[in-house]
């Protein structure tokens, strides 16, 4: 096979092959070695560009005062402004947070938008905490990075645990400081703020298109394609309503309570329609339900995981039965589990190319607020479909003219990218 295997270094245990961090690094590492970045190089994209951590008062409901830490991490600005997502949950870390700023900015560059990357997070727990202690929190927050974000510095999004309520508070807040309304400082917001059409489907709609791409290559065509689908939220029930609608047999779709099969194909807005009324997609009589981990080996043509990282992994890759992976989520596969996806010859399209369909939405959105001039959802959806087709291109080409795999090439694409950037404009010292 003409695929590298990716030299990946092995973890000596499982709980380093689940790290993102270690993960990002190996990937990293693989990458800048293949294509010969020089130490001083190396050095320079490995570091954040800047971080801040706050310890942020808020007064909670029962009247008790209670500090809260938030981190903000702007890993490049070498492209443009850092651009990436706000997580709140209780296991935030400023390693993960890291190591998530790093991978946004390899994810703007893959798909060639004028970003950084960068990430934030509150070490909270959504779930014991009101609405209102939510905006408090959210708005002390805000205040505290005022001068470290902006439209021409750095544009936070929603991410774990956050959504389009709390950009709008976000936005209210630096609006509040800045003394004029500044629209384009977060995206992910609601469309009669600011937000962008065709920002909901945008992540689902670009696995769609990339995973077009990779029928033609391999001369498959939609109507005799099966496809698994791991999490029916945002992402993956997005992908399976549009990639349903366009022909593709969705023959599977996995949860966290189960899956269900169906061979010639499920009807996947009843299914979505079932999930409202029961609260599960279990028990759905348009299909058979079944064990939710063997789903995932079911002989197809598409696995597109779109729930959650380290799915994939050194103890089960092997397992898998599937032409194409379209990673839908953030991470699903480890670095280990790499190796045997292209011992395997499965056409890989990674996840910084496969899922960068919701930052470039964002990026329109970013746009459009600037031009305050709003694009229809035509306009957003084509213009989406031609990033994301070139970038796949991008991805391919690369991967051809140096031997190596998807994964890889999207990692030397992104590298080369970020690095060109940062020779052209020197170091300022
Ligand atoms: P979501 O919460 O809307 O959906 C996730 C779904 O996965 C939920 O329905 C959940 O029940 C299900 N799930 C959770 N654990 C599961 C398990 N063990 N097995 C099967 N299903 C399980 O989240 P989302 O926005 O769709 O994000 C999914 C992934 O895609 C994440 O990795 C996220 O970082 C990534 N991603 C999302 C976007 C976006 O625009 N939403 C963009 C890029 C990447």
């Amino acid at each position: 096979m003409k695929h590298m295997l990716l030299e990946a270094t092995m973890p000596s245990t499982l709980a380093d092959e689940f790290n993102p961090r270690l993960s990002a690094e190996a990937r990293f590492d693989t990458a800048a070695a293949r294509l010969g970045l020089d130490d001083g190089m190396q050095k320079v994209l490995r570091s954040p560009s800047r971080e801040v951590i706050v310890h942020i008062p808020v007064l909670l409901d029962d009247g008790r005062l209670e500090v809260f830490t938030g981190y903000r991490v702007q890993h490049s600005v070498a492209r443009g402004p850092a651009k990436g997502g706000i997580r709140y949950a209780p296991d935030v870390t400023h390693d993960e947070v890291r190591a998530l700023a790093a991978w946004m900015t390899w994810k703007c560059a893959v798909v060639n938008i004028p970003f950084g990357g960068g990430k934030g997070g509150v070490i909270c727990d959504p779930g014991v905490l009101s609405p209102s202690e939510l905006e408090r929190i959210t708005r002390r927050y805000t205040a505290e990075i005022f001068e470290f974000i902006g439209p021409d510095k750095d544009v936070p999004a929603p991410d774990m645990n956050t959504n389009e309520q709390t950009m709008a508070w976000i936005m209210d807040t630096y609006s509040m400081h800045a003394r004029q309304t500044v629209s384009a400082v977060v995206t992910g917001k609601p469309i009669n703020l600011g937000g962008s059409r065709g920002r909901a489907e945008a992540t689902g709609r670009g696995c769609m298109i990339v995973t077009d791409q990779a029928l033609r290559r391999l001369g498959l065509e939609r109507s005799s394609t099966r496809v698994v689908i791991q999490g029916f939220g945002n992402v993956g029930g997005m992908a399976a309503k549009l990639m349903s609608r366009a022909g593709y047999k969705i023959v599977c779709i996995i949860e966290w309570d189960g899956a269900v099969y169906n061979a010639t194909g499920l009807d996947i807005a009843a299914l979505m329609k079932h999930r409202t009324e029961t609260g599960s997609i279990t028990g759905f009589s348009g299909g058979e339900d079944m064990d939710k981990t063997e789903a995932m080996f079911l002989e197809c043509d598409v696995l597109l995981p779109a729930a959650k990282e380290n799915v994939i992994t050194s103890q089960n890759a092997h397992k898998l039965r599937t032409k194409v992976l379209c990673e839908g989520a953030n991470g699903p596969s480890t670095h280990v589990a790499d190796a045997i996806l292209a011992e395997k010859g499965i056409f890989v399209i990674p996840d910084i190319l496969a899922n960068a369909g919701g930052v470039t939405v964002s990026y329109f959105e970013w746009v459009q607020d600037r031009q305050g001039y709003f694009w229809s959802e035509q306009v957003v959806n084509d213009r989406l479909e031609e990033i994301m087709v070139n970038s796949f291109q991008d991805v391919v080409a690369y991967s051809d003219k140096h031997g190596v795999n998807n994964r890889l090439a999207a990692y030397m694409l992104a590298l080369d990218r970020v690095a060109a950037a940062i020779k052209m404009r020197g170091i300022y010292a």
